[in-house]
């Protein structure tokens, strides 16, 4: 019976834990399951960056979409913070993210100024992992791995000849993440014919950046399975 009360009690904590406002829990050791969140910023009342005919917050939609898929077929777990046109804050998008225990979470955005895929890591300074850590500067204890992360995705795209720009920035929603995080911008293909929201709107441009990606995640989740069993190994 105690060890059922104790049981109870310690399910109480992570709970607790949990709903505390301001807090974000450290996620426990993943095992073998590769989960990958996906977050099409903006939506519903939000529409990101705008043109007559191209909203953000749908292109963002479209690419979860299609990226989703990809992932899927890849034996990969995937969890999106939304599946259509949701006004949806920050701190939701944190959560979804944070209950997800991922190995990978990408932030999707888009814009029409500037070419290629644009990627973000927060700019915070590492910090050891705690039990407990601020919700707003959760980031910081998983930075070294977004960085690294952020690498394999640079890599990807450069392979699938997309030109890339890579750094660090104050980003709120990536910023309260704990996992491997990056932001996505996706800027118009630099060889399209067209105007910029022309390009944004290609389903073969869109294919090709959310092909891209998806080589990047099984590059990842290599790279995680290879130094899961390096840890593994040194075990004594
Ligand atoms: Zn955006």
């Amino acid at each position: 019976m105690a060890g059922g009360l104790m049981r109870a009690a310690a399910i109480a904590v992570v709970f607790a834990a949990w709903c505390l406002p301001g807090f974000a829990q450290a996620p426990p050791a993943s095992g073998s399951r590769f989960v990958v969140v996906l977050d099409a910023a903006h939506g519903g009342d939000d529409t990101g960056g705008h043109s007559s005919d191209w909203l953000e917050k749908n292109f963002t939609l479209a690419l979860s979409v299609r990226l989703r898929s990809l992932l899927a077929a890849r034996g990969m777990q995937v969890v999106t913070t939304r599946e259509s046109d949701a006004t949806l804050d920050g701190e939701r998008r944190d959560e979804i993210a944070n209950h997800a225990n991922a190995q990978a979470c990408v932030s999707l955005h888009g814009t029409l100024t500037g070419t290629g895929v644009h990627l973000f890591a927060s700019s915070f300074a590492p910090a050891a992992q705690a039990r407990f850590v601020p919700w707003k500067t959760a980031q910081a204890a998983w930075v070294m791995r977004s960085v690294a992360f952020e690498g394999v995705v640079n890599s990807a795209l450069q392979q699938a000849s997309l030109p890339v720009t890579v750094g660090r920035t104050a980003l709120p929603v990536v910023d309260s993440m704990t996992c491997p995080a990056i932001a996505v911008e996706v800027s118009p293909d630099k060889n399209a014919a067209g105007t910029p929201a022309d390009s944004l709107n290609d389903p073969g441009y869109q294919a090709r950046v959310a092909n891209a990606l998806a080589a990047a995640l099984v590059e990842w989740r290599s790279e995680a399975a290879h130094l899961e069993e390096s840890a593994g190994a040194s075990q004594p």
